[in-house]
């Protein structure tokens, strides 16, 4: 009988062991928060009581992306990968190296980070490294991906100050506004 019920207790167990590898791993849509730089509060630091803990299974993670050229944040939640469940703060930290952490427990961890480029609602016009003209978007989060090139432009084809601005990335809501600043230019 006994031997029966540990039988069963084993076979529950493998069943949620199967389930819980075989559930979708899906990160959290993309949210645009609209904050705006001066509204970020400086986040409190970190209690040392607190870097004790445990990162638990199921972990909730939120991260904060904070744009500086346009001012926006964007925040996605994701559960604690497998890398850092059952380690630390410190063990947390070192695989989020880019990463500031926030706050810190077993069952909810925020961190930010800030990057210098537009968030990815915007279109960025820059030049690539021939010195063409070229439209990017920033669809990695913390990289810009070229999604036009205009061939026959080149920086040479403008002053000396709204080469600097293409240099560091002038951007614009949408690419019909992007064309429209270039057809003027
Ligand atoms: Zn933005």
């Amino acid at each position: 009988m006994i031997r029966r019920r540990i039988f069963l207790l084993a076979a529950v167990g493998l069943v949620a062991l199967v389930l819980l590898s075989t559930m979708p791993r899906a990160e959290a849509p993309v949210e645009d928060s609209r904050l705006s730089a001066e509204n970020t509060q400086a986040p409190e630091p970190i209690e040392a009581s607190e870097t004790g803990d445990k990162v638990k299974a199921g972990c909730a993670i939120t991260q904060t992306m904070m744009f500086s050229r346009c001012g926006h944040s964007v925040t996605r939640r994701i559960e604690a990968p497998s890398s850092v469940v059952g380690g630390d703060f410190e063990t947390t930290q070192n695989y989020y190296d880019l990463w500031q952490i926030d706050s810190f427990s077993a069952a909810a961890i925020d961190m930010s980070r800030e990057i210098d480029l537009f968030c990815p609602m915007h279109r960025v016009l820059g030049c690539n490294e021939a010195g063409e003209i070229v439209l990017s978007r920033n669809v990695y989060g913390d990289g810009m991906a070229i999604e036009q090139t205009y061939g026959g432009l080149s920086l040479e084809d403008f002053d000396e100050e709204t080469q600097e601005a293409l240099r560091l990335g002038l951007g614009f809501d949408t690419a019909d506004d992007a064309r429209a600043w270039l057809s003027a230019h």
